[in-house]
C-alpha cells in the first residue's frame, strides 16, 4: 500500500544520506565527546564544567541521532557477536547517559533518581555495541518521558535457565494506546523535530537479530516499563 511505498522510499533516501555524511559526522562528534569528557574530569571550575557538560550532553544527542541513521542503513551487514557480561553492557550504557541527567539537573533542576539492580549472573552471546545502543536508547527515551524528573530503574536478572531479562522502568508520562501500538514503527515519534522515530525500531531489530524479544508495559501518567528478553544460549542465527 501507499504508506509502505512511502516508507521504503524514505528508507532508501535515508540510506544514501547516511553513507554520505553520517559516518564523517559521527567521527567529529566522537572527538568532541572524548575531549569534553577529558575536560570535565580535569576542570575544577564548576561553572565552566557545567558548560562542558552541556556540550557533552548535546553531543550525545547528536551522536545518537547520527548512529540511529547509520545503523538503520547498515541493517544487513555482519555484526560480530561475542560472549559478554550483560551487567557490564548495562553499566556502560548508564555511564553514557549520566552526563545527560546531570545536565538536566544542573541546568533545569530536574532530578532523576537512578536505581541499578544488576542481578543477572549470566553471560550472553551478543554484539556489545548493539545491545548497549538498545539500552541507551531506552534510557534516553525514559529520561525524555520524565520532564519533571522521576525514578529510572535498570534491572538485569535471569528469568529462567535460558533467558536474561533487562528491564528499564521510568515514572514518566506513560503512553496512550495509540503510541503503544506504533512505537516500534520506523519514523514514529511524538517528539517533533527532536525525534527521529528510529530508536525503538532499530532496537527491536537488534533484539530480534539476537534471538530475543521486547515488551512494553505502560500506564499514561504513571510510567513505562520496557522488558528485553535475551537468550543465554549460543543458539543464535548469525546474520
Ligand atoms: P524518538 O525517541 O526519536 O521519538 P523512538 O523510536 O525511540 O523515537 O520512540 C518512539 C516514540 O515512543 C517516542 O516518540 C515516544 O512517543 C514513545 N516512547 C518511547 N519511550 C517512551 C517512554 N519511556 N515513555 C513514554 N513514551 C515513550
Amino acid at each position: 500500500n501507499q504508506r509502505k511505498l512511502i516508507m521504503s522510499e524514505k528508507l532508501r533516501v535515508l540510506g544514501e544520506l547516511a553513507g554520505g555524511i553520517a559516518h564523517d559526522f559521527n567521527n567529529i562528534l566522537t572527538t568532541i565527546l572524548g575531549f569534553s569528557q577529558i575536560a570535565m574530569n580535569k576542570l575544577s571550575d564548576s561553572e565552566i564544567k557545567q558548560y562542558i557538560q552541556t556540550i557533552y550532553s548535546s553531543c550525545l544527542d547528536g551522536k545518537s541521532i547520527v548512529e540511529k541513521i547509520q545503523s538503520f542503513s547498515r541493517k544487513n551487514t555482519n555484526v560480530k557477536k561475542e560472549v559478554n557480561c550483560i551487567n557490564d553492557i548495562a553499566r556502560s550504557a548508564i555511564e553514557m547517559a549520566k552526563p545527560k541527567w546531570k545536565n538536566y539537573y544542573e541546568t533545569g533542576g530536574i532530578k532523576f533518581h537512578v536505581i541499578e539492580k544488576l542481578e543477572s549472573t549470566s553471560n550472553i552471546h551478543c554484539n556489545q555495541y548493539e545491545i548497549k545502543e538498545v539500552i541507551l536508547n531506552i534510557i534516553l527515551n525514559a529520561m525524555d518521558a520524565m520532564e519533571k524528573g522521576g525514578t529510572l530503574t535498570i534491572r538485569t536478572y535471569d528469568d529462567d535457565e535460558n533467558t536474561i531479562v533487562v528491564e528499564i522502568e521510568d515514572t514518566g508520562s506513560g503512553m496512550t494506546e495509540e503510541v503503544k501500538e506504533n512505537l516500534f514503527e520506523p519514523f514514529f515519534s511524538t517528539k517533533g523535530a527532536k525525534g527521529t522515530g528510529l530508536g525503538l525500531s532499530i532496537s527491536k531489530n537488534i533484539i530480534y537479530s539476537h534471538g530475543g524479544y521486547i515488551e512494553v508495559h505502560s500506564v499514561p501518567g504513571e510510567g513505562t516499563l520496557f522488558k528485553i528478553y535475551l537468550p543465554k544460549t549460543l543458539e543464535i542465527n548469525e546474520k
